[in-house]
């Protein structure tokens, strides 16, 4: 009688063990890969490539010197095809991979989303890149993605497999200081219960904004720092967000506010902010410096 007991508390506790290893299995099995590609360059520049169950995201990209890694995961994780692409700004350190994809291969890109100010206003807040602007305005003309182009809308909400993003920060014309990092596009994305928010490379004056008018929406699990990490966001934003992994696409010389002259020569803001995320408790940083970088949100 007693055996007999004891047997069906142990058949119990192995169905409840089975139950639990399939939740914790399928919550990881509908989460999602995100990469962080690494600087081939001295430059500093940001590309993310995530996969959910069936779909390939690509964010920004970085230099044509990134395209080779950036193509090698899309083959590797992405069955060889993007379907949404995000570009937060055309400046060349985010876009130029994406460019020199479009003009230099045949891979299929499906939705091409961006949020971009007149040309002239880049004329005239930029004058000293309109270079690189004005080949982003060019490639997005090409008959192989024209159609595909998409300006974002402020709040628009975007449902990819189990993933939801909502576009937090879009263009901000009336900003005309750090003019085009200011239009960034900031997209929150969510995947199970864990949150990832993007910001490119927002500055003080967007990061405000952002802080002003979506600040319910600002809490999030990871975060991508804001302008390399290096003078972008004010803490304020930071402890709105309170995440607790960082993504740093950031190389080592900027992490080190390192001017060539050695540790903390530069005058660049990369000290003070990997401060601010130890006063929020980060316990992990994914920085650029340390190769490309892939794990599991889920
Ligand atoms: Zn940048």
């Amino acid at each position: 009688m007693k055996k007999n007991k004891t047997l069906k508390y142990i058949l119990i506790i192995i169905f409840l063990i089975l139950i639990i290893s399939l939740c914790i299995f399928e919550k990881y099995h509908n989460g999602l890969t995100l990469v962080q590609l690494k600087n081939n360059t001295h430059r500093q520049m940001m590309g993310y490539v995530l996969k959910t169950k069936n779909k390939t995201i690509v964010i920004d990209g970085g230099l044509s010197e990134n395209t080779q890694d950036l193509i090698g995961y899309i083959n590797k994780i992405g069955g060889g095809k993007i379907d949404y692409w995000f570009i937060t700004h055309p400046h060349a350190d985010h876009a130029t991979a994406f460019l020199d994809i479009v003009e230099n291969t045949n891979i299929n890109i499906g939705k091409i989303y961006i949020t971009l100010n007149d040309l002239d206003w880049y004329k005239q807040y930029e004058p000293q890149r309109i270079e690189e602007i004005e080949r982003f305005f060019n490639v997005i003309q090409n008959s192989r993605i024209k159609e595909n182009v998409e300006e974002v809308t402020l709040n628009q909400k975007i449902k990819i497999d189990n993933l939801n993003c909502e576009i937090l920060g879009v263009k901000n014309p009336e900003i005309t200081t750090n003019a085009v990092n200011n239009s960034s596009m900031v997209i929150k994305m969510k995947i199970n219960n864990k949150s990832i928010l993007f910001l490119g490379d927002t500055g003080k004056e967007s990061g405000e904004k952002l802080l002003k008018n979506q600040k319910d929406k600002l809490k999030s699990d990871i975060v991508q720092m804001a302008h390399h990490g290096q003078s972008g966001a004010d803490k304020d934003l930071y402890d709105a967000i309170n995440p607790k992994i960082c993504l740093w696409p950031t190389p080592d010389w900027l992490w080190n506010n390192d001017s060539g002259e050695g540790y903390n020569t530069g005058n660049w803001k990369t000290l003070e902010t990997r401060e601010w995320m130890k006063e929020l408790n980060v316990k992990t940083n994914y920085i650029e410096k340390d190769g490309n970088i892939s794990f599991r949100v889920w």
